[in-house]
């Protein structure tokens, strides 16, 4: 039986071209989706305007009130042609493992730090979305360590030099995947499992975990709570509660090993986002370009500035 994700029709870069591959092709494509009613402005709210000739900027008839086509997204103040940042999403969203800063810098033809920026701008896109979205139902949950062995006896907790996450998959009846989230936290403490959990946790899951003390603070956001102590051995990754979330957290290392020479602890929140964020999409690579567009029109600009800070816990 072929594999329903990996065979499933996606969008080629034929396709690409055909409905993008001019910068008018794509100033229509983000006007449409970002005044899916029409333009109206946004001062005196009349719906009669004129566009600049030089620069895709719309001017009110009514007040004269000046509004770019990019202004208040994460396209903002960009230099680049619009046609460049789709194909950045075209090339992100569509590719089954992560593509690198340099490997997208060369497929856009911009520099290295041009490259850095843009993905980076994108996967802050893809964290903020699947950050608004809370897991139901039957929640898998575990403690994982970057820049460690994974379960090497659980030797890895608490180890100095090593970026904790929480590891999250909801499931079916089944115990078929769903969802997933996976975010950076300060640390395995009731306090910070707490806060977590309120913002990623809709308030009638049910959370399996293992027997970690902290996880049962999932209790203080609404949810169900069962753990499951396994004592520590190798048998322990093998119960199939914890299935796909084992299997999740190999694929997260191996992918992201996998894709990028290093990264940045720092920056592991993003990583992390993107992984999740395609996975989330895994059965809708036909539309993923227009949906994540329709998103970053609705995004604040993010300034370089905050993008090389982002110490962001999940
Ligand atoms: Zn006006």
């Amino acid at each position: 039986m072929k594999n329903k994700v990996q065979f499933q029709k996606g969008y080629s870069l034929f396709q690409f071209m055909n409905d993008y591959g001019t910068e008018k092709k794509c100033r229509e494509a983000l006007f449409n989706w970002r005044w899916p009613q029409g333009y109206s402005c946004p001062e005196c709210s009349s719906k009669s305007y004129c566009e600049l000739k030089s620069r895709p900027i719309f001017q009110c008839n009514h007040c004269h009130h000046q509004h770019s086509l990019t202004s208040h997204t994460i396209f903002a103040s960009t230099k680049l042609p619009l046609m460049t940042w789709f194909l950045a999403i075209h090339l992100l969203t569509q590719a089954k493992t992560g593509l690198s800063a340099l490997a997208l810098s060369r497929q856009l033809g911009v520099s290295y730090n041009t490259g850095w920026s843009i993905k980076h701008k994108l996967m802050q896109v893809m964290k903020e979305r699947d950050d608004s979205r809370m897991l139901s139902g039957i929640v898998q949950l575990d403690d994982v360590y970057w820049g460690g062995e994974y379960r090497g006896g659980k030797r890895g907790r608490g180890s100095p030099n090593k970026t904790p996450f929480v590891a999250a998959v909801s499931v079916d009846e089944q115990g078929h995947p769903i969802a997933m989230n996976m975010n950076v936290v300060k640390g395995f403490s009731t306090a910070e499992i707490s806060r977590w959990a309120k913002k990623h946790l809709n308030p009638q899951a049910h959370v399996v975990s293992d027997g970690l003390a902290c996880f049962s603070a999932v209790k203080s956001a609404g949810c169900h709570h069962t753990s499951i102590v396994t004592g520590g051995g190798p048998e322990c990754v093998t119960r199939t509660e914890f299935t796909w979330i084992n299997t999740s957290i190999g694929n997260i290392k191996k992918s992201i090993n996998g894709a990028y020479h290093a990264i940045n602890p720092k920056h592991l929140p993003r990583y992390l986002a993107e992984f999740c964020y395609r996975f989330n999409r895994r059965f809708k690579l036909e539309n993923m370009l227009p949906r994540f567009v329709y998103v970053a029109t609705r995004m604040p600009p993010m300034p370089m500035r905050l993008l090389r800070l982002a110490e962001d816990y999940g």
